[in-house]
């Protein structure tokens, strides 16, 4: 199995999986992109996964299936162009003979949902996340709470730590300066935003990043950690007995304010 990220619009990635023959691909928000790929590595549609609505992730979505009648799979409960097999946690996408198990994770848009594809003995363990968990950050809340996405992360964080996480956006050099406001004195960030930021500099996505990894250093699957709590505390008023969201909350919007 090959992953490729292909670049669309100003900074999505369109995760594309394939075996040499066949290929699915992850939010299509264009398809020209999949087009283009499809004939360059001469291989045929198998099948189209969506994680969530937003146009960015569906837009090309329904040219994909008029041109090569691949199957669609997505959030139950969502609208994403039809037709199309609707998912809800605990279910499994079938598609180029892999089995991807769902998981929900609501918080950026209602009814969000990721894919996760378990380790076979060639290959680590993948996570399609669309805009839900990014490297060094997470996506907006458009439309849940920060109790849900603060649910959502730690799902996503309790996958085993050599997955790829494949996020829907080269976000990661803008995250991790907000990141490195909030924690300074973490080395694992410095680390890391120096390899990424060569990365860039090379014209490399810095995609996948590894869950193990984030963990150390994106401050949204640390807000209990003692470093990112003392700093919230500093910015925003929080009283003493803050819950977990409230902090979590506080820290989204710092992100938000973060220039
Ligand atoms: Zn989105
Ligand atoms: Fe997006």
């Amino acid at each position: 199995m090959t992953l490729v990220p292909l670049p669309a619009f100003a900074d999505n990635y369109i995760w594309m999986l394939h075996d040499g023959s066949s290929a699915i691909v992850v939010d299509p928000g264009d398809a020209q992109p999949v087009f283009d790929a499809l004939a360059h590595h001469k291989l045929q549609l198998a099948a189209i996964l969506v994680t969530h609505h937003h146009a960015d992730h569906t837009g090309g979505v329904a040219a994909l299936h008029a041109a090569t009648g691949a199957p669609v799979h997505g959030p139950a409960r969502e609208r994403i162009p039809e037709p199309f097999t609707p998912y809800v946690q605990g279910d499994i996408a079938e598609a180029l003979g892999l089995s991807f198990e769902v998981i929900d994770v609501p918080g950026h848009t209602a009814g969000h949902i990721a894919y996760f594809l378990p380790a076979a003995e060639s290959r680590a363990p993948l996570l399609f996340c669309g805009d839900t968990l990014f490297s060094g950050g997470c996506g907006r809340l458009f439309e849940g709470t920060p109790a849900q996405m603060l649910a959502s992360l730690d799902a996503l964080a309790a996958l085993p730590g050599d997955t790829r996480v494949c996020c829907a956006h080269e976000y990661t050099l803008a995250n991790l300066r907000f990141a490195r406001a909030v924690e300074p004195g973490n080395a694992d960030l410095t680390h890391y935003n120096a390899r990424c930021e060569s990365l860039r500099a090379q014209g490399q996505p810095t995609l996948p990043s590894q869950l193990a990894t984030e963990r150390l250093i994106n401050p949204f699957l640390r807000s209990r950690e003692a470093t990112v709590l003392r700093a919230v505390r500093e910015h925003a008023e929080l009283s003493a007995d803050a819950a977990e969201a409230d902090v979590f909350a506080a820290l989204r919007q710092w992100k938000n304010d973060f220039r």
